[in-house]
């Protein structure tokens, strides 16, 4: 079973995935992780996607169907938070026509106001080994520039720069918004408020997943 989490670039839908996964019986896909990890090891879809990704635009849904295939596996047990994915409408069809193995149960859309957005990921830093993320004022790391969990070096995305941001931003507006319309359209939408501290938005999804798995 696969439950969307959707939501524009800064939204929190990775770290809140991240938290989520720490709990039992579900597993963060993030179609972005994959693709920075490919970029990494400089495979064949790592050279391709790299130039896409530092100029915030989209990766080809292709390539995107390629990486959806080798994250999500064969039918799994866990529930999956797929983050990142679908981007654009085409994408949501692509993942309806998995249903048989792999049914989305929820498209929860993480909606935090536009201004906090560029907020949010202007001041986001990564540890370059570990992955783990902070941001400058709302989470910083007790040593500035150290991640807390590995020592590693604490660096800017490329694509959090103003101008990538700017792109990622409308991107989202012209081709991921309509994916909510895909989502009410089959009655799986859900509204979560992304406003707030991490805990109480972390909260208030681990509210709707419980809600899901009663169901
Ligand atoms: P993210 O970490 O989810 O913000 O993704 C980082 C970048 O990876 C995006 O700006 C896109 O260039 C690319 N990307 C991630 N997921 C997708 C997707 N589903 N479709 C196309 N491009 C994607």
């Amino acid at each position: 079973m696969i439950v969307v989490l959707t939501g524009a670039p800064g939204a929190g839908k990775g770290t809140q995935a991240d938290l989520l996964s720490a709990l039992k019986g579900f597993r963060k896909v993030s179609t972005g992780d994959a693709l920075r990890k490919h970029v990494r090891m400089k495979s064949p879809i790592g050279l391709q996607a790299e130039a896409v990704m530092a100029r915030g635009e989209l990766v080809s849904d292709d390539i995107l169907f390629e990486i959806l295939r080798q994250e999500l596996g064969p039918k799994a047990e866990e529930m999956i938070l797929l983050d990142g994915y679908p981007r654009n409408v085409s994408q949501a069809k692509t993942l309806d026509s998995l249903k048989d193995v792999h049914p989305v149960v929820a498209a929860i859309h993480l909606d935090v106001d536009p201004h906090e957005l560029v907020n949010r990921l202007s001041g986001r830093r990564v540890c370059a080994s570990c992955g783990a993320t902070f941001h400058v004022t709302m989470t910083p790391s007790k040593v500035a520039g150290v991640c807390d969990k590995c020592d590693g070096a604490l660096q800017q995305r490329t694509d959090d720069s103003e101008e990538c941001v700017r792109t990622r931003l409308s991107v989202y507006e012209s081709l991921t918004k309509p994916v909510l319309e895909f989502y009410k359209e089959k009655g799986l939408y859900q509204r979560v408020d992304g406003m707030g501290r991490t805990e109480e938005v972390f909260g208030k999804l681990k509210g709707s997943l419980d809600g899901l798995r009663l169901a």
